[in-house]
């Protein structure tokens, strides 16, 4: 595996430190090869999805071409929903942070089109927006395009799915003709070769092109959490397993520092180890994990590498790896030396589709775990305790000891039964506060497959299934998968209960439609923004010329009623009810 630094990639200044402040180590395989085509000027077709680290392959070589001094836009970014503007406006946010003239500004349908124009009318260069937002700012001549020099389509194959075909089409063939046209797409239906063909000059093909690989017998099990309850997560599989050593991997050296102090601040032995470290430091932490001293090595993938230690126990993906070939690597560090070795990954929402194609692409199993609850950690821990307890009778002059209790228990009016039981207590450790709330096991990740077989009842083209099939992530799959704008006429299916999530859902009509010249992400857009609630858990959205039935979760659906009481959806005052017909 070789690894290509940012510094070898002749970017800019500003880029590098950006970059170095994220914590980034390495290149990650896809932005090793898309980065040097975009900066050579080539229009680009990028197939990977998200966490390969692509947003950063598009955003870094599109920033390096931007004139900080012309308030012009000069860049487009189009994309399917609403949470990716978002999180890609960030993102290259992040990666402009020293480019000081560099504004940028997400737009989607669902948020107030005056505060959007007034931000734009403030200058901004890099607008990342939905297809239908953007081209209603074209139309209102709130954005103009005659300065742009670069377009992105990213998540091409969803927008196809949520309907933006005709948007995308109308979008590029209004840009200037002198540009740059990169598109990242994970699946390549006819219809998005189609874009490719009329749209791009000449493009360079980028994806990553796997290895065999040979995955190592250890046995692997996944948690689903959620970001804040990691290190809590860890930390009770550290004490339910108390493996002896372990390696910790983390995709940036911020996050080793950061979880190093977390752990060490709860009182484990942990230290770090990534490309920042000067030599004299690395060798100190080698040499305190081999001796035992440091139980925890927390490492980026590349720091990793060098890693000769035959006795860890357990490999924990505190993140999940940019690259499958990663995962491999990573877990090869345990079960050496004919031991059995644990790997254990924690996913955050998404990256459960990542781990199932990890699992499928190395042929290997991932177990679905249930997070280990305070109960279970406190019955392990009690366990030991009185180990130690049973081993310290056996061998130990316990005279002095009894003696001292002996007197406390005639001046004091307690029984032996209580003092026992206060020093137990003692001896295991405060109670941490119990802040994780789901001991639900994780779903399986072969469940996935299920349900996304499920999902082709709806009409989803055929191109889905292979390795790059992954079908879009939580909702956005289920549009209907015709190509078009989801027709589904005729009868009106209830989904009683999400077939991603398991949850019971509620059905509610939108008095406002196709004729109304609205499309599902819209719908989604003001539902979600308006109610506050995830996008990701809203669940089928069925439109018809005049209304649409959207399904929610039905813990949400009185907070969706009550914020949709007067919200607009582009700009229409809509009329939003529990459904009828069930
Ligand atoms: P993306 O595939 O763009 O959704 O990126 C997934 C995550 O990886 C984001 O949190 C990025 O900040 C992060 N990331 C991007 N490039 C790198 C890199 N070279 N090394 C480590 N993390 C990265």
């Amino acid at each position: 595996m070789e690894t290509i630094r940012f510094d070898e990639l002749n970017l800019s200044e500003p880029i590098l430190r950006a970059v170095a402040e994220m914590g980034f180590e390495a290149v990650s395989p896809i932005q090793a090869q898309a980065i040097p085509a975009q900066l050579e000027g080539r229009d680009m077709i990028g197939q990977a999805q998200t966490g390969t680290g692509k947003t950063a392959a598009f955003g870094i070589p599109l920033l390096q071409k931007i004139d900080p001094d012309n308030k012009k836009i000069q860049a487009i970014i189009l994309l399917p929903t609403r949470e990716l503007a978002i999180q890609v406006a960030e993102e290259i946010r992040r990666l402009a942070k020293f480019m000081h003239k560099i504004k940028v500004l997400p737009v989607y349908g669902g948020q107030d089109i005056g505060r959007q124009i007034r931000s734009l009318k403030e200058g901004v260069q890099v607008v990342i927006g939905t297809p239908g937002r953007v081209m209603d700012h074209m139309r209102r001549k709130t954005i103009r395009v005659d300065h742009v020099h670069t377009a992105v389509l990213d998540e091409a194959d969803e927008m196809l799915n949520m309907g933006f075909l005709e948007d995308m089409e109308t979008i590029l063939s209004q840009l200037p003709e002198e540009r740059q046209t990169v598109m990242f797409s994970a699946t390549m239906p006819a219809a998005i070769a189609d874009i490719a063909k009329r749209f791009q000059t000449d493009p360079v093909m980028v994806r990553v092109v796997k290895k065999e690989l040979t995955v190592p017998e250890v046995t692997q099990y996944y948690y689903e959490v959620r970001p804040k309850n990691k290190v809590e997560v860890l930390c009770r599989l550290m004490d339910l397993y108390s493996p002896k050593l372990s390696v910790v991997f983390c995709n940036t050296k911020k996050g080793v520092d950061e979880l190093v102090q977390a752990l060490q601040g709860r009182g484990y032995f942990a230290e770090g180890l990534h490309g920042d470290l000067k030599q004299e430091q690395r060798d100190r932490v080698m040499n305190g994990f081999r001796n035992g001293r440091t139980e925890i090595l927390v490492a980026t993938d590349v720091a990793a590498r060098g890693i000769d230690v035959d006795d860890v126990e357990a490999v924990f993906n505190y993140d999940i790896p940019q690259d499958d070939e990663y995962y491999v690597h990573r877990i090869g560090r345990t079960g050496r030396a004919g031991r059995v070795g644990k790997a254990f990954s924690l996913v955050v929402g998404k990256e459960v589709y990542k781990l199932r194609d990890i699992q499928r692409y190395c042929k290997t199993k991932i177990i679905p775990q249930a997070i280990p609850s305070l109960d279970d950690i406190t019955d392990i821990k009690v366990e030991k305790a009185l180990e130690q307890v049973r081993d310290m009778m056996e061998t130990a002059d316990l005279g002095p000891m009894i003696n001292i209790i002996e007197q406390k228990l005639i001046e004091e009016d307690h029984t032996a039964l209580d003092l026992a039981a206060a020093l137990l207590k003692i001896s295991i450790g405060e109670d941490n506060e119990d802040i994780i709330d789901n001991y639900e096991p994780a779903r399986s990740l072969d469940d996935l497959d299920r349900y996304r077989r499920d999902d082709r009842r709806f009409g989803r083209g055929g191109y889905g299934g292979g390795r790059y099939g992954r079908g879009g992530y939580g909702h956005d799959d289920r549009y209907g998968r015709d190509g078009g704008r989801g027709r589904r006429r005729g009868s009106v299916e209830r989904a009683a209960v999400d077939y991603v999530t398991g949850q019971d859902m509620a059905r509610l009509f939108v008095n406002i439609g196709r004729a109304q010249n609205v499309s599902p992400g819209d719908i989604l857009g003001a539902i979600a923004g308006e109610a506050g609630i995830p996008g990701r858990v809203v669940g089928s959205i069925d439109m018809y010329d005049g209304y649409t039935f959207v399904d929610v979760p039905g813990k949400y659906s009185a907070q969706v009623l009550k914020a949709m009481e007067h919200a607009k959806i582009k700009g229409k005052n809509v009329r939003i009810e529990m459904a009828k017909r069930n």
